[in-house]
């Protein structure tokens, strides 16, 4: 049995705004060695820990923008947000709830705090993955897949330990609600304190974890704190995660995708001309209609 290693552990950096209603801490590309390519097929990850908004008469958020080329996948902790899109389609992201949405050719969407969690404030906790899209499916048409709390199966762990809820890819056998284009394996690691979960994941696999509640210590060594992101070299199958209190665990595992990346704000291709084009496309209205 050959061990997965911790290459680094990341304190979250400071957080920027996106739009006005998402306050997040970018783990990838971000700071370190975590360009695009080290952590494909993740190629963004934004991070709003726990912050509490107070009550606001308009719905902070993001206005309508476009994206082309990949996915965006968004788990939500605490807090609603609404979400409306240029394919027609729309929801709320509640609590324990995960939007995976495949732009793909392109869409323009929005993304906002649902409105009664505005109207109340209270506290507000997302992350926010892109997942790129291999070029065989980057023109491929937009679609949406909302995995509701009743959508996301469960493995229990021995002993009352918690449980890991799968929402791509597998864990024990139990494949998760969420159909991706690559192989992706996305997991929330619920554990309670003094509970251990082995994990095992091929050692090609680009593999992270961010603690989104309490604390643990990965293969029974590095501590990994709350809002804190460990990556792990690609040097072995498997790992090992202890909670030192209750604790809530994002565990990410994907086959790189060995392609090259071109890309720019809202647009991730694999060359600069199919940048160019995604602007011109957008600038003439090709990817559809929001108001
Ligand atoms: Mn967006």
């Amino acid at each position: 049995m050959t061990t997965k290693t911790v290459e680094l552990v990341m304190a979250p950096p400071a957080p920027h705004y996106v739009g006005d209603g998402f306050r997040v801490h970018n783990f990838i590309p971000g700071a370190y060695r975590l360009d695009m390519q080290r952590m494909s097929p993740f190629i963004m990850l934004d991070y709003n820990s726990k912050f509490y908004f107070p009550p606001a008469d308009k719905p902070r958020g993001v206005d309508v923008h476009p994206h082309r080329g990949f996915e965006t996948v968004t788990i939500a902790y605490k807090g609603r947000v609404a979400h409306h899109d240029s394919a027609g389609n729309s929801g709320i992201i509640g609590e324990g709830e995960v939007q995976w949405m495949t732009a793909a050719s392109g869409i323009l969407h929005k993304e906002y705090h649902e409105e009664a969690f505005s109207a109340a404030g209270g506290d507000f906790q997302m992350a926010q993955l892109w997942v790129n899209l291999p070029a065989r499916h980057k023109m491929s048409p937009p679609k949406y897949q909302s995995i509701t709390r009743d959508q996301i199966r469960r493995y229990p762990l021995p002993d009352d330990g918690g449980h890991i809820e799968i929402i791509a890819g597998n864990y024990e056998g139990i494949t998760g609600a969420a159909s991706t284009f690559t192989p992706v394996h996305l997991l929330n690691a619920h554990l309670k304190a003094e509970a251990t979960a082995p994990f095992s994941f091929p050692e090609h696999y680009n593999t992270a974890l961010l603690v989104v509640e309490g604390s643990i210590r990965i293969n029974g060594r590095e501590k990994v704190p709350t809002d804190n992101f460990a990556l792990f070299d690609n040097d072995g199958e498997h790992f090992s995660i202890t909670a030192l209190e209750n604790s809530v665990v994002l565990v990410l595992s994907g086959e790189p995708i060995a392609e090259p990346i071109a890309a720019h704000g809202p647009f991730v291709m694999n060359t600069r001309a199919e940048l160019a084009q995604a602007f011109e496309d957008f600038h003439r209205g090709k990817f559809g209609r929001l108001s």
